[in-house]
């Protein structure tokens, strides 16, 4: 029988269990993942004669005398106790609402009895006591009372009113009756050799009764090996399933779309351009499902790339989808591939008029003709002939158009859909998708990669694209992506001078008067500026009563700065639009299309700016309270600009007062302008727990251990033994533990990543 599966009735008496039940903890194993939150160390033991008020201190001592008081100007109870050492005493208090809660109290500090005591020294009327200490047992003589001492004591969360004392004793009782052999083991003894891990009994006693600190650390590695062993073999068996599938084999044949499309392209690729196409397209022409991330700098040009896979697949007759993470960008990539295929003459004709409803928009219908001639083929269906159909679909496109573009793709027609992930969300159906691309998200998780792998027809496989919108850190990349195969894109197109970065102390003046000239001389020589605030409105997120902040001077908001650049003697003349998430979509596209146009050349924004936006002709970055945004946002912004051969520059302007961390921050972002680089920077800087944007406190399962930025080693080395074990074993029928984890906790562990 496995050990851990034990209902706790049978460990523990009925009430204790009855009362862990109540908080969902019903078996062994759930009580054995109960995680310590810390651990206290009692220190060394302090003689009572030197005792000094404010000190911190354990002492050995015996009690002298128990009693209970009411306690006479409030309500109440204590409990006073005295204590000798045989030399001087001390008294010791524990106020209670009522007798009960001091039951345990009475029961265990009687006189006589050895007790370790430790807290802080106080005084009261005069005469030094101890408040509230904590207290043990001390039993046996003065050696393994000095070993006792220096052992770490776990305390763990306070679950529903179960204290950690109680937690503790009975993870003691359960401990006891557990042998080696009755532990299921994910890990196996050959990975637990091989990194000099804990045995699995080893592991859950070095986590709950550790004779010292080393001991704790050896549980703690071990369990962080057990989870990125059983995350990586969650990834990879998720990946196994997406392989699993077959998708449509989209050659490129000669004469293709995507050959006329690559000819007409108004510059070179890049050379990593060119190889992330190759790998692309070679994976795109087999039924294997490519499953790619596509890691590329800000600027890097992933779109063209994106577009080109895009365009193989509707040359070989299937569907493909591009989701966008915000609308803005949905528009903009609708529009910059309408221009291209414009350009390349293989632009669709509209098969039943556009989707904005706007007739005399409709785009121009040069393709076909030059589509024909070209066409070797005999089919009506050819899709050459018709040329690439594209269709824009977000959540406001009007209904008539949606139930027109939702019939297009049902009905199979090849076509590229550009829409927001709302395109996943409303039950549409792709007839015959083949390639989905997912731009600048990474907070599109593993779940949702899951769904859209089986969005082809009659479970048919989907080739998936993914696109980061900034580098990510590799052992991220390892856990978030960790389903996906790997292309880096590093280096920008020719002519790109590196935006220069300057950061600039707000309260400088005569810096800060430059800037705003500056900006003017931008826009007077052609260029258009961001100003980038992180609040809307002044009032915005001030919380209530806090003081300190209420003090400070409020954050750069988009409305005070475009009013007071309005009024600025040097901005006279200069339209200055506003920006916010709370501009409507259409004011949103006038606001983008008059900067694109240089009618309005400065935009005052929040961060809805931050991704993929490509305006050439801004060469102006100016963050305001720049400390208050993260790097890979801060890279992402300065992104925005540098995007022609005319040199850009980036301002971040900051407090005077900043903690250290804004401050490595902000010197990092501006020391490089390498989104690699600055990935791994801000990994080292970023604070335990806020790497992956996940809030990993007050959890009491899994996913505990492992920490993406102290467990960099351990993740990669996970990762290969994952690859080997499952390789070797591909249905895990001898790593049978190792499965059942996977399964049992994938869903927590997909869970987790889908909170990165
Ligand atoms: P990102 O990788 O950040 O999504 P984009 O795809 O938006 O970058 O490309 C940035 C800009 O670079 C666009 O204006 C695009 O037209 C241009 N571009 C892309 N590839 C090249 C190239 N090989 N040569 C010159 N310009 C390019
Ligand atoms: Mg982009």
């Amino acid at each position: 029988m496995n050990g851990l599966d034990i209902p706790l009735d049978l460990r523990l008496p009925a009430r204790t269990a009855r009362t862990f039940a109540k908080a969902g903890i019903e078996t062994v194993r759930d009580l054995l993942r109960i995680a310590p939150r810390r651990y206290y160390h009692w220190g060394a033991l302090t003689p009572l004669s030197t005792l000094r008020e404010g000190d911190d201190v354990t002492i050995l001592a015996e009690v002298v005398s128990t009693s209970i008081v009411a306690n006479r100007s409030r309500p109440g109870v204590r409990c006073e106790v005295q204590l000798t050492d045989g030399v001087a005493t001390i008294g010791a208090t524990f106020f209670a609402k009522n007798e009960y809660t001091l039951i345990p109290h009475r029961k265990i500090l009687t006189p006589g009895a050895s007790m370790l005591f430790s807290g802080k020294v106080g005084s009261y009327r005069g005469r030094l006591q101890l408040t509230h200490p904590n207290f043990e047992g001390a039993e046996g003589d003065e050696e393994q009372i000095r070993r006792h001492v220096d052992r770490p004591i776990p305390i763990y969360p306070t679950t529903a009113g179960i204290t950690s004392w109680v937690i503790s004793r009975a993870i003691g009782v359960v401990l006891d009756t557990l042998t080696e052999d009755t532990i299921p083991d994910a890990l196996g003894a050959q990975l637990r050799a091989t990194y000099a891990l804990a045995s699995p009994l080893q592991a859950y006693r070095f986590l709950h009764q550790p004779e010292d600190d080393e001991q704790c650390a050896l549980a703690k590695k071990t369990f962080a090996w057990e989870e990125a062993l059983i995350l990586q073999g969650a990834l990879l068996a998720a990946r196994r399933g997406a392989r699993a599938l077959e998708a449509p084999a989209c050659q490129v044949q000669p004469n293709s779309l995507v050959t006329t499309f690559m000819e007409s392209l108004p510059y070179e690729l890049t050379q990593a351009q060119d190889e992330a196409l190759g790998q692309i397209s070679a994976d795109l022409s087999l039924t294997q499902p490519m499953l790619r991330l596509l890691q590329g700098d800000v600027g890097s040009g992933k779109t063209v790339v994106a577009l080109a896979a895009l365009i193989q697949v509707v040359g070989a007759g299937y569907q493909g989808a591009l989701l966008a993470p915000t609308e803005v960008l949905a528009l903009q990539h609708v529009e910059s591939i309408r221009a291209l295929l414009t350009r390349a003459g293989i632009l669709g004709g509209g098969l039943i008029g556009n989707e904005e409803g706007n007739e005399d928009e409709a785009p121009p219908r040069t393709g076909s003709a030059r589509a024909a001639e070209d066409s070797t083929e005999t089919s009506g269906a050819n899709p050459q002939a018709r040329g690439v159909e594209v269709r824009l679909l977000t959540g406001s496109t009007p209904l008539r158009a949606r139930r027109e573009i939702h019939a297009l793709m049902e009905s199979g027609v090849p076509m590229i859909v550009v829409g927001t992930h709302a395109l996943l969300s409303e039950g549409v159906s792709f007839g015959n998708l083949a390639l989905a691309v997912v731009d600048e998200q990474h907070r599109f998780g593993v779940a949702q990669r899951d769904k859209l792998r089986v969005m082809g027809p009659n479970g048919r496989g989907v080739h998936q694209l993914v696109m980061t919108a900034t580098p990510i850190p590799r052992t991220i990349a390892m856990t978030v992506f960790g389903d996906l195969d790997e292309t880096r894109m590093t280096g920008l197109p020719p002519g790109r001078t590196p935006v220069q970065t300057f950061l600039v102390d707000s309260t400088n003046a005569s810096w800060m008067e430059r800037l705003w000239q500056r900006a003017r001389e931008e826009v007077d020589g052609g260029g258009r500026v961001y100003v980038v605030c992180p609040r809307i409105d002044q009032d915005d997120d001030v919380p209530d009563g806090d003081e300190a902040e209420a003090r400070r001077p409020p954050l750069a908001s988009v409305n005070a700065v475009a009013h007071t650049l309005r009024g600025l003697p040097v901005m006279t003349g200069v339209s200055i639009a506003e920006l916010t998430g709370r501009t409507s979509n259409e004011d949103k596209d006038a606001v983008m299309a008059a900067f694109s146009a240089g009618t309005v050349p400065v935009i005052v924004a929040t961060t809805v700016i931050e991704v993929g936006i490509d305006v050439p002709e801004a060469t102006m970055m100016v963050i305001l309270d720049a400390q208050q945004f993260g790097l890979s946002q801060l890279h992402q912004l300065r992104g925005r600009v540098g995007r022609s051969d005319r040199p850009s520059v980036c301002m971040a302007v900051h407090r005077h007062e900043m903690t250290d961390v804004g401050r490595l921050k902000l010197q990092a972002f501006a020391s490089t302008t390498n989104g690699f680089d600055l990935a791994e920077e801000d990994m080292k800087i970023r604070q335990e727990g806020d790497v992956l944007g996940a809030q990993q406190s007050g959890r009491r399962s899994h996913l505990e251990f492992l920490s993406v930025r102290r467990d960099a080693g351990i993740i990669e080395k996970a990762r290969s033994e994952a690859e080997r074990i499952i390789e070797d074993d591909p249905d895990l029928s001898s790593h049978r533990q190792l499965e059942w984890e996977i399964i049992e906790r994938s869903g927590e562990t997909l869970a987790w990543l889908e909170r990165s």
